[in-house]
């Protein structure tokens, strides 16, 4: 053997320097097996494993674990992974794959040892990049590396938040400096008014796709814009603009740098749009043509998806700070204060009205979308007065509803299921609606059973976190009740959500005798897991995060409602796989797709929602239950309380009813039909696999063929 040499601790590190790893269960439980209690001490972190361990240690253990094929194995398999020729892309991506596809997101959600997403939108990302790289879809994805992260939360005896920052260690981190083209670390630099700005690239390999994220912390800055990357959504609107600045046209910088020439450039959601001015520069000063001319060249290639119809949820800025941050920029484009801030406004006569990213996203892009139809709709209407002259229908965003990663967020039992029922290349044929017809051959007895034990996994995690977070608030009650804290027979149900208030994770409080008879019944009780994390200054958000988080302290039901501390990849890893109902209740039409609901389809759980986002296009009456008949009200408290009024009418209805209706082997059978219909027929339609292949199809096949027209190199 060629490699005999290569000691087992080299192959361990080349697989946990790829993200590959986080959606391959087999290679994480090399690592369980060979230490279970460091496994969870270096928070499931590889590259922190690895470096609290000799090769020596490694390969005595291997050897005792008989892990040598399996190490082998899992090295092989990543290998011909990214070697693979015959995947979609290589198949269908025609010039994408001379110049690929450019992903720009403020955050990235990949796995929970990489803190540098807050919530949906990074997930949303890191599962796009995912998808991408396993169907072989060219792309690069730009980012920013918080070196603190987004915080990590714990709550006081009050339930009420706290939030706690480390500092990330570069060195356990699977990071590679970027180099240029003479070997020298990439630095890419930015002038400002208020002086320079510089950052350094590392790449995080993500299966095929490298995705470069931007780390201000260099000798080149003075110690603010040193901290300018510390944390995610942190600071004020200066910070932010400079963050933005440096992702958009850092971000673009990077691609010159590398001399990478974009087919596409895709901006998920508003900050990276700076990157379009970025190319407009570029062409004017290589091809010598004018503003407006590469203002439409670039508008050809870039993609742009908005993802919130919240007003708050779209940066901008006032004029003199764009002025402070790019008044050198624009006078290299050649345009007024005016015409530049014109870039950025709904009325550009408007002296007034400040510069907002997503305006200048949707005027530099061809193509545009929300991210459900809903969505796309709400989006059309928000969005009209930047074309007065055209009616809604002539507008141009269009609508992709998002997917989640299913190998991301798929319970291996799960997988395993399907492998045999399916055929063992299914994960890469899911698009594909027939293959999910052999569902129905699955026997109802062993998918309830799979799903029983998922519930029972997820029932330990949330012990062992509920006796940590006991011990430290002193409720001694629930400490020394730990084993009976949740049933596995008891219908469970998942609310898990950032603290906002559209999202309403009150809502199910809001009639609270009602609420505790339904936890309490003596035969046909519930039992509720909530988490979520409320933005940092958000004290609205916080309030009703502690009402939620006092309901669960109380000691008369605090074996069937608790709160986990810190909702991340984690959490939401073992909640999506376990539980049996996904609750959802955002207030309608603001909850623009919400992809957590997404994540419980093919292990098996059913959604209950407010016919919002996704699930207005896929709630069909046998795969889920839905709150209300999507009714909305101009008065916000009164769509509030019919809202609410639906939530308990339908779980006394239909929920629990239809849960605890069983046959004597105690299956409740009709309860495993909904299960099947949304393996059936939602699991695909909402994984990202489906998501990547419908941009690709409709904007970057189309954005990249518009662009080689145009240009010559
Ligand atoms: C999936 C996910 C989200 C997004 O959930 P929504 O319901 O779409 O808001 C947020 N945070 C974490 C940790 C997630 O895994």
């Amino acid at each position: 053997m060629a490699n005999s040499n290569v000691t087992l601790h080299t192959r361990l590190r080349v697989l946990a320097m790829n993200l590959w790893w986080t959606w391959h269960p087999e290679v994480i439980s090399i690592f369980t097996d060979l230490d279970p209690y460091l496994w969870r001490r270096v928070d499931h972190n590889p590259i922190a494993f690895l470096n609290q361990t000799t090769p020596d240690e490694i390969e005595n253990r291997a050897s005792e674990l008989v892990l040598h094929s399996r190490i082998n194995y899992a090295f092989r398999r990543l290998d011909e992974y990214i070697k693979k020729r015959k995947a979609w892309g290589a198949v269908h991506g025609g010039n994408l794959n001379s110049r690929p596809v450019v992903y720009f997101s403020a955050e990235f959600g990949l796995h929970e040892s990489l803190p540098i997403y807050s919530g949906g939108l990074g997930i949303l990302a890191g599962d796009h990049l995912k998808s991408a790289s396993d169907m072989g879809i060219p792309m690069i994805g730009i980012g920013l590396l918080y070196q603190q992260g987004y915080f990590s939360q714990l709550l006081n005896q009050e339930g009420w938040q706290q939030e706690n920052y480390v500092n990330l260690d570069i060195k356990n981190l699977p990071l590679q400096a970027v180099r240029d083209a003479n070997g020298q670390p990439l630095v890419v630099m930015i002038d400002t008014r208020t002086g320079p700005l510089s950052a350094r690239v590392w790449k995080l390999q993500v299966g095929r796709v490298p995705l470069m994220l931007l780390d201000s912390n260099v000798e080149e800055n003075c110690k603010e814009d040193c901290e300018l990357t510390s944390r995610l959504y942190g600071g004020d609107d200066r910070l932010r603009i400079r963050q933005e600045i440096l992702l958009g046209i850092g971000g673009a910088r990077i691609l010159q740098g590398l001399n990478i020439f974009p087919g596409v450039v895709h901006l998920n959601e508003g900050h990276s749009a700076f990157a379009i001015l970025e190319g407009i520069r570029r062409y004017m000063e290589y091809d010598g043509i004018p503003f407006h001319r590469a203002h439409r060249r670039v508008s050809q290639y870039v993609v742009f998806t908005t993802h919130t119809p919240v007003a708050a949820g779209h940066d901008r800025f006032p004029p003199d700070l764009v002025e402070e941050q790019l008044g050198l920029f624009r006078e290299k484009l050649g345009l007024s204060h005016d015409d530049f801030m014109a870039l950025g406004r709904v009325n550009p006569s408007d002296k007034s009205e400040p510069f907002c990213m997503t305006v200048l996203a949707l005027k530099g892009s061809r193509r545009s979308n929300g991210v459900s139809a809903l969505h796309g709709h709400v989006s059309r209407l928000m969005w009209q007065p930047l074309w007065p002259s055209k009616s809604e229908s002539e507008s141009p965003i269009g609508h992709i509803t998002n997917g989640v990663h299913v190998l991301s967020w798929l319970a291996p039992q799960m997988y395993q299921l399907f492998e045999t029922r399916l055929g063992p290349d299914w994960s890469t044929r899911m698009v594909h609606p027939d293959i999910w017809e052999m569902v129905d051959e699955i026997d109802d007895g062993e998918l309830w059973e799979t799903h029983q034990s998922l519930k029972m996994r997820l029932i330990r995690f949330c012990r062992r976190r509920l006796h940590t977070q006991s011990v430290r608030l002193g409720h001694d009650e629930t400490v020394n009740l730990i084993d009976q804290i949740l049933d596995p027979d008891v219908l469970t149900i998942g609310c898990a959500r950032r603290f906002a208030a559209y999202k309403r994770g009150d809502l199910i409080l809001s009639q609270t005798e009602r609420l505790v008879q339904l936890i309490q019944d003596a035969s046909r009780p519930i039992q509720i897991i909530f988490a979520g994390k409320a933005h940092p200054r958000d004290d609205d958000g916080k309030r009703l995060l502690q009402r939620v988080a006092q309901f669960s302290y109380n000691t008369a039901y605090r074996n069937r409602v608790v709160f986990v501390e810190n909702y991340d990849y984690n959490v939401a890893r073992h909640l999506v796989q376990g539980v049996d109902v996904w609750l959802n209740t955002p207030q309608r039409p603001l909850e623009a797709c919400g992809t957590s609901g997404q994540k419980v389809l093919l292990n098996g759980g059913l959604n209950l929602s407010v016919l919002d986002g996704w699930w207005n296009e896929a709630y069909e009456g046998n795969n889920g239950f839905a709150i209300g008949h999507g009714g909305m009200h101009n008065d916000s408290s009164i769509q509030y309380k019919r809202d609410a009024e639906y939530l308990y009418e339908t779980l006394e209805k239909e929920v629990i009813p239809l849960y605890y209706d069983r046959d004597v082997g105690g299956i409740p059978h009709q309860w495993v039909s909904f299960m099947k219909n949304t393996i059936k027929t939602l699991g695909w339609r909402f994984s990202a696999d489906r998501m990547v292949k419908d941009y690709a199809e409709r904007f970057y096949l189309k954005a990249a063929t518009a662009l080689s027209a145009e240009t010559m190199y």
